[in-house]
């Protein structure tokens, strides 16, 4: 897969702000719910900040996130971070697929505070995505801020769109990777972080 540029805006910016309860209002109505009723009444307000929280990540500044983060070591083992859990939603039936992500680089000079790396995934979570694609920016954002020697990235994940409809996979599960530099080049790199991921409980 080709890389895609970690920072990108693909919304378009004119009509980004403007509520979109209303919507949510038609949509109650034309799937043959009352939107005026007890339960309902509020709904599309709430789902316009679900929906804002949930897509977040498209208006998340990379930089300023990982500001004063980067760190000058000698270190040069691989730093694993395992297990970091994530929601996001998958952008051809706009329904939650989530899971567990398994970063790993290898420093060259510089690492990145732990805590930043979940942050750095939600970034990329929290928008309307497709797994492949996440888990090349996860890579790719680390690669292109920290410049290692490599990049790993493992996303184990539950899709609602294969769990609640079609074909009602309910036990089904999608892995996808990024292997980037060292990590793609080297295959004692690779098994090492593998084997690392694998001590995982499984999902
Ligand atoms: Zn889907």
């Amino acid at each position: 897969m080709k890389s895609h540029k970690a920072v990108v805006k693909v919304m378009s910016h004119t009509r980004e702000h403007e509520s979109i309860a209303p919507l949510v209002e038609d949509l109650l109505r034309r799937l043959g719910e009352d939107p005026k009723r007890d339960g309902l009444a509020r709904t599309p307000e709430r789902v316009d900040q679900a929906m804002r929280f949930l897509t977040s990540g498209y208006r998340a500044d990379i930089q300023k996130l990982l500001n004063g983060a980067l760190y000058e070591v000698k270190y040069d083992e691989m730093v694993v971070v395992r297990d970091i859990e994530f929601f996001s939603l998958c952008e051809h039936h706009m329904l939650p697929f989530y899971g567990k992500v398994h970063v790993a680089y290898l420093p060259q000079k510089k690492v990145i505070g732990l805590s930043k790396i979940p942050r750095i995934v939600d970034v990329f979570a929290r928008r309307l995505q497709i797994q492949e694609r996440m888990t090349q920016q996860i890579a790719q954002t680390i690669q292109e801020t920290v410049q290692p020697l490599g990049v790993g990235v493992i996303c184990e994940a539950k899709h609602f769109c294969m769990m609640m409809r079609g074909v009602e996979k309910q036990h089904s599960g999608a892995m996808t990777s990024a292997m980037l530099g060292a990590f793609r080049d080297r295959k004692d790199t690779r098994d090492e972080f593998l084997a690392l991921v694998n001590k995982s409980n499984g999902f």
